[in-house]
This record gives structure tokens, C-alpha cells and sequence, in this order.
């Protein structure tokens, strides 16, 4: 399959360059050339699939000839190792866990299936290839895990000392093997300057093939799109005559434009919710047509804490930057921080279901919506992006309860921390790094 940007000036790309380049030298997104689609025989075939055979059967129309059937079997095969539960609160409300992955975010479906795709055209290159990554904790636990154990890979991860929480300095500094963290005396923006200096010093980029990983590359949103099928073909089993509508807790936007190529692809799925916190740019354009990014305001939903999002100029491009064939699509809620909590309190005194904050945001929003529009009998899924675990004083706030560990948290809550502290100069970066082997 081809790729191209969306701001459309550079040349046209392969699956491989895409995903090993993540931007496009014109500093666009990389977007299919056009979207793969499904027949409706296709989809009646797929009807009573696994999982797995969803996530293959999209993955073949992306991958293309770039990678041998067997071989991408056996990468799919080897991503998701875990459940995706649809778990149901009443007749007509689902929410799919996506936290049962290593670390217990959605965020572990785009890393793992990134990493593996960098392993494989790494391999076919015969080169080692080094993922560098700032990160202030969720993004980067995930390609610490995703990446852990694949040859031909490195991960070295950058992150500001004493600014994570313990779960996930637990998670960025206990893989070991081929991850290497980082702890930087300094905050998340010295994080990402030196990884930013890093890209742009070339005695560095003769030595080492460096990449990023990070939320924009186009090989993060294919597997998202695995869990919408997924899910809209459990649901048209059960509720046949009408298509759901998926609310979706966002921050960058990745994981909704990923349900919109899902939807394009020709899956039955009805509508999307953009549920987001007090940085509501998206909400407000879906509103008012205009995208006024505004500076990063600090809310209970710290992953959804994004000002300017990095993936809205994918969802324009999708929609031939038409705001009311986007709204048609997308409606966008914006909750606040008491609705969150209090969401988290009712939910729980409802159903028992203990819900983490960047979930109940996307089911307030639902509850809004629907609210709206009464009579409308669709489905409603929301996406439950965390395990209510990593964000235990929410809960703790809300329903005065502590959140159990899972087991594999468990596991890594008592494996020794290894990091290499560094000061926030770029020497010292540039040091570590070419002390490394080719
Ligand atoms: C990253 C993240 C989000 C936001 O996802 P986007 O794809 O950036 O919109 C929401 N919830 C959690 C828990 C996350 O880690």
C-alpha cells in the first residue's frame, strides 16, 4: 500500500518508510492513499471471526506485498497475546476494555504492533535500529513493553526524574534487555529537546538508524482500527438493524481517527462521540467549524491534556477538510473534571463497575448525547482506554475504594528499577548514545 502526507508536498511512500519515518520530510502525517475497503462479503465472512483473524484480514490490505502472509500472521499472532472484552453495563451500553495489554492501556494495541512491523523491516535491512522516546509515562511504558524482546530494536527512553508516578517508573525502568531509560534531572520539555537535538545531529545519525515511535506514526493507528471492527461485528450480532455509536475519551485524536478508517473501510459502525476533557479545540470546532488550538489546560484526565492535537489534520484530510461531513460522522462533548468524578461514583453505585477517569469521560458523554437525542436505539460503546488502577487517587477520590493490582502489575511493581541518570545538557545524551553499538 501506498502513503502519502497530508500535507502532500513529498513523494509518495512505502509501509515501511512510513512506519520506520513516522513524519513525513514535509512535516505532514502519513494517510493511506486511499482507504482500503471491505465488500459486504468480506464483512459477512469476517462475521464470526476471532479477534486475530479481524486484526490479519485489515492488516493483509495495508501490509500488501511488504510482508509475506506467513510472516504477518505469525506478527498479529504475537501482538495480541491478550483479551478484548466487551463488557456489558445494560441492554444497550458496552464498554470495551482495551487495558489488558502489559500495561494496562490502550496504548499497548499501537505499540505492539508498531514494534513487530520495526523488527520485521528492520530484520529485512539487516540494520539495528534504535527508538528513541521522551516521554512524561504512558506512551513510553507502552513502547517500552511493545518493543521488549524484539530483535534487530533498541528502545532508549528519556523521562524526568521524580515527575512520573512509582507505576510507571516501574513501568519505563523494568523491562531491561534491549530498553534503555533514561532519567533525566529535568522536566518533560528537557526530555524532548534532547531527543528533538538527537534527530538533528548527523555525526549521531551516521553512527545509529534512529526512529521515534511516537503517537503520529501511521503504524500505531492500523491496529486501533482492529478493535472497532471488532467490536461493530460482535454488536451487529446482537443488535441486528442497528449500527453503534463509539464514544471515544480523546487527547491527540489517534485512537478516533482510527475508528473513522474503520468506518471507511466499511464496517458498521453508526457514530463517534469525541468526548474530551477541558481542552475541547475539536469539540469547539465540531461546533463552530473553526480550530482554534488553545494552550494545554491541567485536568483530572492528564492523557487527554492536549491543546493542539497532532492527529486533527489526519481527520480533516479524511473528511476533504469538510467540518459538516466530519460532524456528520463526529459529535463532539467536552465533560469537566466533577462530571468525571462524579461519573466514576455513579457508575460504580449503578453497575459495580469501577470505571478510570478517562473512561467515564467518554461515557458521560454518551450519557449527554443520548440525552439529545432521545429515541435513537443505537448501541453505545465506550472505549475504556486505561485500567482504573493507574489513576487510583481518582477512584480513591470518588468512591473512597482502592483499585486491586493485576497480577502482571503486580509482577512488575516488584522487579528492580534500572536506569542511567543523566543531566539535561545534550552531551550527556550524545555520550550514552554512542557508547552504544552500532
Ligand atoms: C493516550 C490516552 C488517551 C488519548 O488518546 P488519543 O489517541 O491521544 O486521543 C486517552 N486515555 C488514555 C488513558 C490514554 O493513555
Amino acid at each position: 500500500m501506498i502513503f502519502y502526507s497530508t500535507t502532500k508536498t513529498s513523494a509518495p511512500v512505502s509501509l515501511k518508510k512510513a512506519t520506520l519515518e513516522g513524519l513525513a520530510p514535509d512535516g505532514g502525517l502519513y494517510v493511506p492513499s486511499t482507504m482500503p475497503h471491505f465488500s459486504r462479503e468480506e464483512i459477512d465472512l469476517l462475521q464470526s471471526g476471532s479477534f486475530k483473524n479481524i486484526a490479519f484480514a485489515i492488516a493483509k490490505k495495508f501490509a500488501g506485498d511488504e510482508i509475506p502472509l506467513d510472516a504477518l500472521s505469525r506478527l498479529v499472532e504475537e501482538c495480541f497475546t491478550f483479551e478484548t472484552p466487551l463488557h456489558q453495563l445494560d441492554t444497550d451500553t458496552y464498554v470495551e476494555e482495551l487495558f489488558h495489554g502489559p500495561t494496562l492501556a490502550f496504548k499497548d494495541y499501537g505499540a505492539r504492533f508498531l514494534a513487530r512491523l520495526t523488527g520485521f523491516f528492520a530484520a529485512l535491512d539487516r540494520r539495528m535500529i534504535t527508538v528513541l522516546v521522551a516521554t512524561s509515562g504512558d506512551t513510553g511504558s507502552a513502547v517500552a513493553y511493545g518493543f521488549h524482546g524484539i530483535p534487530d530494536t533498541r528502545v532508549i527512553l528519556l523521562y524526568p526524574s521524580g515527575k512520573v508516578s512509582r507505576l510507571q517508573e516501574q513501568q519505563l525502568t523494568t523491562a531491561g534487555d534491549n530498553v534503555f531509560a533514561l532519567e533525566v534531572k529535568g522536566d518533560f520539555d528537557d526530555c524532548q529537546r534532547l531527543v528533538k537535538q538527537a534527530f538533528v545531529d548527523d555525526s549521531l545519525r551516521q553512527k545509529l538508524t534512529l526512529t521515534s515511535a511516537n503517537s503520529i506514526n501511521i503504524s500505531r493507528l492500523i491496529p486501533q482500527s482492529f478493535y472497532y471492527a471488532w467490536a461493530s461485528l460482535q454488536l451487529a450480532d446482537r443488535h441486528p438493524g442497528h449500527l453503534p455509536l463509539f464514544s471515544v475519551p480523546s487527547g491527540n485524536y489517534g485512537n478516533l481517527t482510527a475508528g473513522v478508517m474503520a468506518k471507511m473501510m466499511g464496517f458498521p459502525i453508526g457514530h463517534f462521540i469525541a468526548a474530551s476533557n477541558a481542552n475541547d479545540s475539536v469539540t469547539r470546532y465540531l461546533e463552530e467549524g473553526r480550530f482554534e488550538p488553545k494552550q494545554t489546560v491541567r485536568t483530572l484526565t492528564t492523557a487527554m491534556d492536549v491543546g493542539n492535537p497532532s492527529n486533527f489534520s489526519r481527520l480533516l484530510h479524511f473528511y476533504n477538510g469538510n467540518f459538516r461531513s466530519m460532524g456528520q460522522d463526529i459529535t463532539g462533548i467536552a465533560v469537566s473534571d466533577e462530571e468525571t468524578v462524579e461519573t466514576i461514583r455513579s457508575v460504580y453505585q449503578q453497575y459495580h463497575y469501577i470505571m478510570d477517569p478517562h473512561t467515564a469521560v467518554g461515557y458521560r458523554a454518551l450519557e449527554q448525547y443520548r440525552r439529545q437525542h432521545p429515541g435513537k436505539a443505537s448501541p453505545g460503546v465506550v472505549l475504556s482506554t486505561a485500567h482504573p488502577v493507574k489513576f487510583d487517587d481518582a477512584i480513591m477520590k470518588a468512591i473512597d475504594r482502592a483499585v486491586p493490582l493485576p497480577k502482571a502489575m503486580e509482577t512488575i511493581m516488584n522487579k528492580p528499577k534500572t536506569a542511567t541518570m543523566i543531566g539535561n545538557r545534550y552531551e550527556e545524551l550524545a555520550r550514552f548514545l554512542s557508547g552504544l553499538d552500532r
